[in-house]
């Protein structure tokens, strides 16, 4: 009878510990939302601003944030790959052996995990400079090393310096290289251990349309579809466009490329950037070179339809303009945007 009286002592008093953070008194403040600023205060409607990176409104606390970009695996292995979801602007390039790797830029969005990360080539430089974004990798290639270290390009290295900021998962999970991880929170906290942080504004890599409808510019296009010269086993990146979201679905060698959480990934706009690249000769590595500076011709998707243009980008530092062929910038739609950076002579084929 006595160890019944002590059971029972110990549910009631697990009960009232339970009891103490809910379901009443309400908690101060409600979780999902962030807040506009302090807790507890009334609910004020938080100004918004265009995210520089993707024209959506977005809080404006939000905006003036340092943005980051991450050099992301595109191996096979690396499949499916996490964050690219959360991003507002994804560069995809060749590196060599004709696999792509994707340059991430987050701003508003802290992706919950992103990866895998790997090493940088010089040619990436080229676009993380314009937008003084805080670049995230995991080592480079030896001319890599030399021009990060020449243009001072803010940076955390997950090898040599910055492994604060990434994780690795273990080799059940993925083998390395394509196991080195990190996610929004950690990465911020570690450009702000590393006094990586700056306050915006920060310059935008487009012009964005403002208010109403899409621009009824350009012919009409439902799918497009880039073959990446050299690819492995035939790499090719189409994207489909739906009507009913004015989204334009991504696929792989025509497999819907989902990101970890099984979304398909979108983009708002497409733009296709033809550069001069080629193998390095002699290099025993196979690394590419590419040519970001000068100017060459682009196609921009958006709202079903696409515009052809020219980029022009007059030094390393510098973005690219694009303007189309009557001179006139050549603005996207608010929203995610994916640019290929593809070599002249790239087949792309429009139905
Ligand atoms: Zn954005």
């Amino acid at each position: 009878m006595c160890a019944l009286l002590s059971l029972l002592l110990v549910v009631a008093v697990l009960a009232g510990s339970c009891g103490r953070g809910s379901p009443s008194p309400p908690a101060p403040s409600a979780p999902g939302e962030l807040p506009a600023g302090g807790t507890g205060a009334p609910e004020v409607p938080v100004p918004k601003r265009p995210c520089p990176l993707c024209g959506q409104p977005v809080p404006e606390n939000l905006v003036h944030r340092r943005p980051f970009a991450l050099m992301i695996d595109n191996a096979p292995q690396a499949r499916p790959q996490a964050g690219l979801g959360e991003a507002c602007l994804v560069y995809e390039v060749l590196a060599e052996g004709g696999i792509t790797r994707f340059l991430a830029f987050y701003l508003h969005e802290d992706p919950p995990k992103a990866g895998p990360v790997r090493s940088v080539r010089p040619y990436f430089l080229d676009l993380v400079l314009p937008l003084d974004a805080v670049l995230g990798h995991a080592g480079a290639s030896e001319q890599g090393f030399a021009d990060l270290r020449a243009l001072n390009v803010p940076h955390l290295d997950e090898i040599y310096g910055g492994g604060d900021a990434y994780w690795r998962v273990p080799p059940s999970e993925r083998k390395p290289p394509h196991a080195t991880y990190t996610s929004g929170e950690l990465f911020r906290a570690a450009m702000k251990k590393h006094e990586l942080e700056k306050e915006g504004p920060f310059p935008a890599p487009f012009p964005f349309r403002t208010g109403g409808k899409p621009a009824e510019q350009g012919k009409e296009a439902a799918l497009l579809t880039v073959y990446y010269p050299g690819g492995w086993q035939g790499y090719r990146v189409s994207y489909a466009y739906d009507r009913d979201t004015g989204r334009w679905l991504r696929s792989i060698n025509d497999d819907p490329h989902r990101d970890a959480d099984g979304r398909v990934l979108w983009a708002r706009n497409v733009v296709v950037h033809f550069v001069e690249m080629r193998r390095i000769p002699g290099d025993e590595l196979l690394h590419m070179e590419a040519k970001m500076t000068g100017q060459g011709q682009a196609i921009v998707f958006s709202g079903g339809r696409y515009r052809e243009g020219i980029w022009r980008k007059p030094a390393r530092r510098s973005p690219a303009v694009y303007r189309d062929d009557r001179g006139e910038p050549l603005e996207l739609e608010p929203g995610p945007t994916w640019v290929l950076v593809v070599p002249v002579g790239t087949r792309v084929e429009i139905k």
